[in-house]
């Protein structure tokens, strides 16, 4: 087996018995120090998160859903993950802060951010959430029809529909990434530095 080979597969290990994404357990495996902050998320992985696809036998990016082959030169430098395939390949990048419905319980809010995932037009970076405020990364030629959708969800709370979402604020990109910024140190003043 050769070095990277050994590496991929003790990363899948890792992967399966972690239940993270396979490219969480690669950069466990290297321990990568962490980006110097959010701003800059760029690391060896070019932003991509790699997933095994087991009926090709690639690794495939669950974002841009280009294989791994494709976007590594051999071992050399790898594309920058444009995002998710719903932007259409526009590398600007927007946000929107949405100020959940008080009194949701917790698993409500929860599917806020799985629902918006699976719209393919926006997602939940990390440290997106804080004190019942959540930050949605997405771009601009879709962002309308994301805000849209959003003001549109509904959940029930004591036996009546109620909007999921109380505000919805539309902030750049700037903005937006400070908004991780401060999220980020809020965590780690609590926590610690997060592996
Ligand atoms: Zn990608």
């Amino acid at each position: 087996m050769t070095i990277d080979k050994h590496a991929k597969h003790a990363a899948r290990e890792l992967a399966e018995r972690e239940g993270i994404s396979y490219t969480a357990a690669r950069r466990q495996l290297t321990e990568q120090p962490a980006p110097a902050s959010p701003a800059e998320p760029e690391d060896r992985f070019g932003g991509h998160e790699f997933e095994y696809e087991q009926h090709t036998d690639l690794f495939k990016c669950t974002e841009c859903e280009a294989y791994e082959v494709v976007a590594r030169d051999g071992d050399g430098p790898i594309t920058r993950c444009p995002g998710l395939v719903g932007y259409g390949a526009d590398t600007q990048r927007v946000y929107l802060l949405l100020t959940e419905t008080q009194g949701l319980s917790y698993s409500q809010a929860a599917v806020l951010s799985t629902t918006i995932r699976s719209s393919g037009i926006g997602r939940a970076p990390r440290f997106s959430w804080r004190d019942g405020r959540l930050l949605i990364e997405s771009a601009p030629s879709v962002v309308a029809e994301l805000a849209r959708r959003i003001h549109l969800l509904r959940a029930t709370a004591e036996g009546r529909q109620v909007p999921v979402v109380a505000s919805v604020e539309h902030l750049t990109a700037e903005a937006g990434l400070a908004v991780i910024a401060a999220n980020r140190a809020a965590y780690v003043a609590e926590y610690g530095e997060p592996r």
